[in-house]
C-alpha cells in the first residue's frame, strides 16, 4: 500500500478572533503558543524544502483566521508563488479559512492546486464548539472550493465530547462533499482551552479511521493531529485501519515526530512512500 506523507506550516499563528473551543489559536484563550502576523517568505521556502526532502507530497500553508482578507490572500498567494518557484513539485494546500469562489481562483492562479477546510465537527454538535460563526459557512467554503476547480480536503477533531452518532453523523456529512482527503485530527488538550476531555482512546480512534475508510473508499483518509499523541510508537494500526496519508513534522501549534523517524517505521513496515499527490 502506497502512504502519502503531507507537511503543514502554519505561515500566520495564533491571531484569531473566533472562539473555536478547540484551537490555541483564538486569542479569546490566551494559550500558550507563539503568535506571529507572517511568517517570512523565506522560512516558508525552506519549510517546503525539509518537507520534500521529508519526502512529503503535499505542503500546506496555514494562515489563523476565520477567512482570507485581501492582506491574508496576497500573502499567501506570494508564499504559494515563491514555494513553487524555488521547490519545485510539491502539491501546494491553502488553509485559510472562509473563502469565496473568486479568493480561491486566485489561489488557484498562484499554483495552489487544492484547499483544506475542515467541518470540525458535525452540525448537530457545532454549537458546543463555536458560536462565532456557522457550521453551514464552513460547509458553503467547502462547495466554494469545489466550484473553484480545486481539490477539496476536508475532515474534522474527533474526542471533543461529540457523542458516537454525531461521529457518524460527522463523516457523512464530509462524504457528501466527495472530498479527495479527509484530514482526521484526534483533540489534543490545552489547559487553555475550555473543552476539558482526555485524549481518545486508540479503540476509539481506529474505529473513527476504520468508518471513515468505510464511507469514504474514494478518499484519501489522511490522520493529522493527535497521532503521536493517542498512538505513541503504534500509529501504524491507523493504515492497517484504513488510513492512507499521514501529517509529518510538527503541527499547527504543537511539536510532531522527526519525519526521519516516521519514514523509518513505514520503510521498516514495507509501506511505499508515495512520490506524489495524485498518482
Ligand atoms: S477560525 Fe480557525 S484559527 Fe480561528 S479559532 Fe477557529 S479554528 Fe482557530
Amino acid at each position: 500500500m502506497k502512504v502519502y506523507l503531507c507537511a503543514i506550516s502554519n505561515i500566520s499563528s495564533g491571531t484569531c478572533a473566533e472562539d473555536c473551543a478547540f484551537c490555541t489559536q483564538s486569542a479569546k484563550y490566551g494559550a500558550d503558543i507563539e503568535r506571529y502576523r507572517y511568517k517570512p517568505i523565506e522560512n516558508i521556502v525552506k519549510e517546503a524544502k525539509r518537507a520534500k526532502a521529508a519526502k512529503a507530497v503535499g505542503f500546506c500553508l496555514v494562515t489563523a483566521g476565520k477567512g482570507v482578507e485581501a492582506k491574508t490572500l496576497d500573502f499567501v498567494c506570494e508564499a504559494a508563488k515563491a514555494v513553487k518557484k524555488e521547490v519545485g513539485d510539491i502539491s501546494l494546500i491553502g488553509c485559510n479559512g472562509t473563502a469565496g469562489v473568486e479568493e480561491l481562483k486566485e489561489m488557484k492562479k498562484a499554483g495552489i492546486e487544492n484547499y483544506n477546510h475542515n467541518l470540525e465537527t458535525s452540525k448537530s454538535f457545532y454549537k458546543n464548539i463555536c458560536t462565532t460563526h456557522t457550521w453551514q459557512e464552513r460547509y458553503q467554503t467547502c462547495l466554494n472550493v469545489k466550484e473553484a476547480g480545486l481539490n477539496l480536503c476536508t475532515g474534522g477533531i474527533f474526542g471533543m465530547g461529540e457523542s458516537e452518532t454525531q461521529r457518524e453523523e460527522l463523516l457523512k456529512e464530509i462524504a457528501s462533499l466527495e472530498p479527495m482527503s479527509v484530514p482526521i485530527n484526534f483533540f489534543h488538550p490545552n489547559p487553555a482551552l475550555p473543552i476539558k476531555k482526555s485524549p481518545l482512546s486508540k479503540e476509539e480512534a481506529l474505529n473513527i479511521v476504520q468508518r471513515a475508510k468505510e464511507l469514504l473508499p474514494n478518499s484519501m483518509i489522511m490522520v493529522a493531529g493527535g497521532r503521536e499523541l493517542v498512538f505513541g510508537e503504534d500509529w501504524p494500526a491507523l493504515l492497517e485501519a484504513g488510513a492512507n496519508s499521514i501529517v509529518i513534522g510538527d503541527y499547527l501549534t504543537t511539536k510532531g515526530e522527526e519525519p526521519s523517524k516516521d519514514l523509518a517505521i513505514l520503510e521498516k513496515l514495507g509501506y511505499e512512500i508515495a512520490q506524489n499527490c495524485h498518482e
